[in-house]
């Protein structure tokens, strides 16, 4: 790890560093202090005339990377049910494994899961570590996470991945500090090296880079990727792989109590969807959206926005898709005046069928689509909802 620092007897306080420095980070006190915002850029250090900031390298302490190995996949249960997030990271840590002989294991934590844990074992993993107990029956997240620290100080992986669901998004930094390693959020594409060294790849910069994040010097290495980004395997008939039952360990405990439960209204599911119909920014108006939604009632689908129109109240973000929405992998997909900005197309380009509509024939969001329709949304979609009218009403007629 680098760090700019300030040797005091060469200091002057001549002050120069403080108005070069971008981010605000030196005072002035008496000599020159480098302060929290510092970015490292290093314009101080070439600045000082004294030569009075350095960059310290301090090499960090690497553990023995051996000792840690193997992929544990933590398997989300919502509801009694297996969320199938856990699947889709079952079949990743399948094929991270095969480069490096890495065995793939799965962690089940809830109240009751003994049938999910024997689901798990169609998934093709040696083991099935499952901590099942009534203090596991909501989510807290003090006992998921000492559970968690548990099992993975006692087996060691080299890899923990967690889907980035509400639940994991909380767990999974709270196991990666107690750790004392990295983590990387919603990764879309994930890489072993023969070193062992997870390449942990996402956006960065607004959608605009990829970039390509590894932890080399701490095990274990934790990664959180968002549900419907990998592909799930398929259900083995035979299953295999043996459940181990864990103790809940004794610092498993909460200062959270249920006092009561109230169910919250189902909301529509739009990374579950087969079919989607996206409205963007080229409505006009919130009652514009009327129509998105009645093509995608007919067309037996979900509707969905783009983030200006989150950002306008007309919706919701649980129904916005993109880098800080959801991601979708539908089978159809209609774009309704969306001009396919990096950070939309990049949580929806992997849909099996892109149908865009759009005005400007330049707009990016061709060059995803299958199918493009340069035109008017007010004149197509109208046509459409009108077309499949027609087509159900003869078809309900035979
Ligand atoms: C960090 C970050 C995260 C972001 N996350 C998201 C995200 O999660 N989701 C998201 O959507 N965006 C996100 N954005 C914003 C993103 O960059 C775009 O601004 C946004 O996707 C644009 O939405 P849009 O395509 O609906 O609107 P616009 O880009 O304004 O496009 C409107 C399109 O409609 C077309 N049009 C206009 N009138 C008509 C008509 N009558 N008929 C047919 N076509 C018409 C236009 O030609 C145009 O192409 C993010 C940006 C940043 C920096």
């Amino acid at each position: 790890m680098a760090q700019l620092v300030v040797i005091p007897r060469k200091c002057t306080s001549c002050g120069q560093c403080v108005a070069a420095c971008p981010f605000g980070a030196i005072d002035m006190p008496d000599k020159a202090e480098i302060n929290a915002a510092c970015k490292m850029c290093g314009i101080c250090e070439k600045t000082c005339p004294e030569k009075a900031i350095v960059r310290l390298e301090t090499k960090a302490k690497s553990v023995d990377k051996q000792a840690w190995r193997d992929i544990l996949v933590f398997c989300e249960m919502s509801e009694g049910r297996l969320h199938p997030v856990g699947m889709e990271l079952i079949g990743k840590a399948h094929e991270l494994a095969a480069s490096t002989g890495y065995q793939v294991d799965a962690l089940l934590m809830g109240s009751s899961c003994q049938q999910a844990a024997e689901e798990l074992t169609h998934y093709g993993v040696r083991h099935v570590y499952v901590y099942d107990d009534p203090a596991l029956d909501f989510f807290r997240a003090e006992v998921f996470a000492a559970c968690a620290e548990d099992v993975i100080r006692k087996v060691k992986p080299s890899v923990v991945l967690v889907g980035a669901t509400a639940l994991g998004r909380s767990l999974a930094p709270r196991l990666s500090t107690r750790f004392r390693t990295g983590l990387t959020a919603d990764c879309t594409q994930l890489e072993l090296k023969e070193s062992s060294d997870l390449v942990q790849i996402r956006p960065a910069f607004g959608g605009n880079i990829m970039a390509q994040i590894v932890t080399p010097y701490t095990r274990p290495q934790f990664a959180t990727v968002r549900y419907k980004v990998m592909d799930a395997p398929k259900r083995r008939e035979e299953a295999g792989g043996d459940i181990l039952p864990m103790k809940l360990p004794k610092k498993a405990v909460s200062q959270v109590q249920l006092v009561d439960k109230h169910q919250v209204p189902k909301a529509a599911n739009i990374s579950d969807a087969d079919i989607l119909v996206v409205g963007g920014r080229g409505l006009k108006k919130e009652s514009d959206l009327e129509m998105v939604k009645e093509l995608a009632a007919l067309l037996g689908g979900e509707y969905a926005v783009s983030r200006p129109l989150v950002e306008k109240g007309w919706d919701t973000n649980a129904r916005q898709i993109g880098l800080s929405g959801r991601t979708v992998k539908p089978k159809l997909i209609i774009t309704c005046g969306v001009s396919g900005a990096i950070q939309f197309t990049a949580c929806m380009e992997a849909a099996e069928r892109i149908v865009a509509i759009n005005a400007d024939p330049n707009a990016p969001i061709f060059r995803v689509a299958h199918v493009g329709i340069v035109g008017d949304v007010y004149d197509i979609v109208p046509r459409l909802i009108a077309d499949i009218k027609r087509e159900k009403s003869q078809y309900a007629g035979v």
